[in-house]
């Protein structure tokens, strides 16, 4: 029989785009006692969640959850309960994840129009009303918040304005955004948007919060046909997590939830809200000005109009094997930064700095390894 060695990760500073360092008290919340997923305590403590949820969001809406899966999950979940076959939809892509929300659209068997500028750049008011009003028969623009590929921070609140005055729904991306920058759902009048819990929430991975407003669960409720996910049918699991409307409060089985990662979801949202949102989103701003400073001291540039904290995308030297440098941090210094993605693959560093992570501590570790191993 083969025998294997017992489990025991490494202590790894996780400084990449994402899973972020977890803190031991959400480790310990993870180990705590399993309850049956229709245990009251347990229904409390979702609802718990949620409502941390919504907090967090900056919103009210009611139909607030963490989806069961990583944020890929929360995207289809949207997606796949908001667009019918045949439906026409504008997607923004700047990055890899414009690029994944366009596949998913197409799957939903929607016409899909895509407005596109280089990777690393943001999409301009004015580019988004002429797309809205090429495209006028659109019922939803999809677009991302913060993405990741690049460092590019999307302004949200002018875009909105524009596709709700054409009578569209506006889905949002806030996956390496959410409690790491300033989003605020309502005020913002997002209609759909998911997160991560890997991210700025500094959880491990494995749900994805996201919230609909109510606009969007009329769309939702209009539907001719049901969503061909039986799994992320948002019509049956709202009668998990919110017991099918206030009123009723009655809870039905749909799947088992991920009973100890809404624990840790629960402790990670209760480490944010004690923090403040402001707070930690001024943390977060401080310690990229920090990082920034110290890798142009280093030499380093950072792609043209990186503007999110959270993710640092910044040009490898010419002439440096940057993979090897990558693999020496993990090695040498347990240190682990990302790669580029797609068009900046091999030609950039991106180098995360999320929820628990986000220290001077740490980024003064990270830049004295980082001199080292380019020297
Ligand atoms: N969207 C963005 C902006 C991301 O950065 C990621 C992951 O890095 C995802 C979506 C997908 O999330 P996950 O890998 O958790 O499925």
């Amino acid at each position: 029989m083969t025998t294997y060695a017992t489990l025991n990760p490494r202590q790894r500073l996780l400084m990449g785009p994402g899973p972020s360092t977890v803190p031991d008290r959400i480790l310990r919340a993870i180990g705590s006692p399993t309850l049956g997923h229709l245990d009251p305590q347990y229904i409390q403590y979702m609802d718990e969640t949620c409502q941390m949820m919504r907090d967090v969001f900056v919103t009210k809406n009611q139909l607030t959850f963490p989806v069961s899966g990583t944020g890929m999950a929360g995207m289809e979940a949207i997606l796949v309960n908001l667009i019918e076959p045949g439906d026409e939809v504008i997607v923004c892509i700047n990055g890899v994840f414009g690029g994944r929300m366009k596949d998913n659209m197409q799957r939903c068997g929607a016409t899909v129009h895509v407005v596109e500028v280089p990777w690393g750049q943001t999409f301009t008011d004015e580019a988004i009303a002429e797309a809205v009003s090429k495209h006028p028969k659109a019922t939803m623009l999809g677009i991302v918040h913060a993405e990741t590929s690049t460092g590019a921070l999307q302004p949200i609140q002018g875009i909105s304005k524009i596709v709700h005055d054409a009578g569209m729904l506006l889905a949002v991306d806030a996956v390496t955004s959410l409690g790491g920058h300033e989003l605020k759902v309502d005020d913002w009048n997002i209609d759909a948007i998911y997160s991560g819990t890997q991210k700025c929430l500094s959880c491990p991975p494995g749900l994805s919060p996201v919230s609909f407003s109510p606009a969007a669960i009329e769309k939702m409720e209009a539907r001719k046909t049901p969503s061909q996910s039986w799994y992320l049918d948002v019509s049956m699991l709202k009668n998990y997590y919110t017991g099918g409307g206030a009123s009723s409060g009655a809870r039905a089985y749909h799947h088992t939830a991920p009973i100890n990662m809404v624990y840790a979801l629960r402790e990670a949202l209760q480490i944010v809200l004690e923090e403040g949102l402001e707070k930690r989103i001024a943390r977060h701003r401080t310690v990229h000005l920090d990082l920034r400073k110290g890798l142009e001291e280093l030499g380093l540039t950072y792609i043209p109009e990186n503007s999110l904290s959270t993710l640092n995308c910044v040009a490898t030297p010419e002439g440096i094997n940057e993979a090897a440098i990558r693999t020496r941090l993990l090695n040498e210094y347990d240190i682990e930064i990302g790669g580029g993605l797609g068009v900046f693959a091999g030609k950039a560093w991106r180098i995360g700095l999320m929820g628990y992570g986000a220290t001077h501590r740490n980024v003064v570790t990270l830049l004295s390894a980082l001199k080292e191993c380019m020297s």
